[in-house]
């Protein structure tokens, strides 16, 4: 493409905002890293592939990834000149994300505003009466229906759109996410700061994060996924992503699907593929306890897997069921034990103080956690997160602030009104029994050996190191 034909084209900026801190604002998932660690925005990501194959010339700016100040974007987004800005905002986030948004349209005002995020699955019409800067609002970035709104010729509902039409009427089109298989384009990796992502679990220093399907078939009540619908990516782009990563040097990927595997028949094409067609390929991916066999874990190693994670959330049955987990510890303990036989590292995600937990039934899980043979552990606090099953119902019984759009699930921040979270904690009780967990599960000598004897190379070691020093001192 030359620079006259650049310069002919419409001009869009995909938008990380800045933050004081390392938000994750994508994928409807969101959080504060509680290390070093950063993913790449896939929204944003998948958006670049997309809105370049629709003709737009392409800006991608991910300001916390590249530690731009408020000002700095700004400045980076003007240059730009834009005609569309498509950013992100978060509920962790949201009292820096309104402000700086606000500004950069005074900057900026040329430019249509599409916002994406969490809240906004909750907020819909009301986004654009809240936030004068939005103009749009984008509920499901897997699918065109971005770039069907932008090349309409009269206003009308378009799906997983809401914006003002020249009328003045906010049309809402309906969030559906669609189901069976999809395409998404393969994204414009070359656009992202590639260097400036981190994954703790990664073998080498410069890794990519690919979808092959979209949200999650299960239905946990505490997890936003469990609300997107299920669909499955075809397998060529997915190929045809990787292929591109390989000439861009990448050799580790983080398959960020929700639970790897859910459909056998295409997981396997999919992972004879990756054998086939990329040897040596290093990856991670998530994984549920209850579906995982000796067969499927051994052909994911052979794929180049060495990493699953498993949301093993509590030790509590009982509270696995409320929550419609419907996983049990027996899976738990034999979906570990397969993974340590065929040399795969696991890492398992818990979640505290549930309404229905008590002090003893954490305390249970926090040793529970130690008990079992987890090479990691990520220990999380229980909020009521936009798009979950689990906010509705704490909304429905008066047990969240309405107005309030802050919550951090990485880290304590007073979340239940009243006495309504659970019978006998506080919110600074659970952050207390997540610090202990933190300590109780890293800081045992015999943890810290066995890590160290299955470290495979320097850049692991670095990471490591690193990832645990912040973890600890957080
Ligand atoms: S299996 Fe995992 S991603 Fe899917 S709904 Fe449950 S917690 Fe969410």
């Amino acid at each position: 493409m030359t620079e006259t034909t650049n310069l002919a084209r419409k001009r869009v900026v995909l938008l990380n905002p800045p933050g004081s801190r390392k938000y994750f604002r994508d994928y409807f998932c969101t959080l504060v890293s509680k290390a070093r660690y950063y993913y790449h925005p896939v929204d944003l990501i998948y958006l670049s592939g997309i809105l370049d194959r629709a003709g737009w010339y392409v800006e991608c700016v991910d300001a916390i990834a590249e530690g731009l100040t408020p000002e700095q974007t700004a400045a980076r987004v003007e240059r730009c000149a834009p005609d569309l800005v498509v950013y992100l905002i978060a509920s962790p986030s949201y009292d820096e994300d309104v402000p700086f948004l606000t500004m950069l349209k005074g900057r900026v005002p040329q430019a249509t505003f599409v916002g994406s995020g969490d809240i906004y699955r909750e907020l819909r019409e009301r986004a654009l009466e809240l936030h004068s800067f939005c103009d749009a609002v984008l509920t499901d970035f897997s699918t065109s229906d971005l770039t069907d709104w932008l090349s309409r010729t009269e206003d009308t509902l378009v799906r997983n759109v809401i914006y003002r039409a020249a009328d003045g009427r906010i049309l809402a089109g309906e969030e559906t996410h669609g189901r069976g298989a999809y395409h998404l384009p393969v994204p414009r990796w070359d656009l992202w700061p590639l260097d400036r992502y981190i994954f703790a679990f990664a073998r080498h220093r410069r890794w990519a994060t690919v979808l092959t399907d979209f949200g999650c078939p299960f239905s946990c009540l505490f997890c936003p996924m469990s609300t997107t619908g299920y669909k499955l990516r075809d397998i060529d782009t997915v190929i045809d992503e990787i292929r591109l990563l390989r000439s861009l040097g990448i050799r580790e990927i983080f398959f960020r699907d929700q639970t790897f595997g859910v459909d056998r028949v295409r997981t396997q094409e999919l992972l004879r593929r990756i054998r086939e067609e990329f040897p040596g390929l290093s990856w991670t991916c998530w994984s549920r306890v209850d579906l995982v066999t000796a067969d499927f874990l051994k052909s994911i190693v052979e794929a180049g897997c060495h990493t699953i994670m498993f949301g093993i959330e509590s030790s509590n049955e009982d509270v696995l069921k409320q929550y419609k987990k419907n996983t049990r510890r027996q899976q738990m303990e034999q979906a570990l034990r397969m993974c340590e036989d065929v040399g795969l590292r696991t890492v398992g995600t818990f979640v505290i103080g549930l309404p229905g937990e008590s002090k003893k039934s954490i305390l249970r899980t926090i040793e529970y956690a130690r008990d079992i043979p987890l090479d990691f552990a990520s220990f999380n606090i229980a909020t009521p997160r936009f798009g979950s099953t689990f906010r509705r119902l704490m909304k429905e019984q008066g047990a969240v602030d309405l107005d309030r759009m802050t919550y951090d699930s990485s880290k304590s921040s007073p979340t239940w009104t009243g006495d309504a979270g659970t019978d006998t904690l506080s919110n600074k009780e659970i952050f207390r029994l997540q610090q202990r967990a933190i300590r109780r599960f890293y800081l045992r000598p015999s943890y810290l050996l066995r890590r160290l004897r299955r470290i495979r190379s320097a850049y692991e070691l670095y990471a490591q190191v690193r990832e645990g020093w912040d973890l600890l001192i957080s």
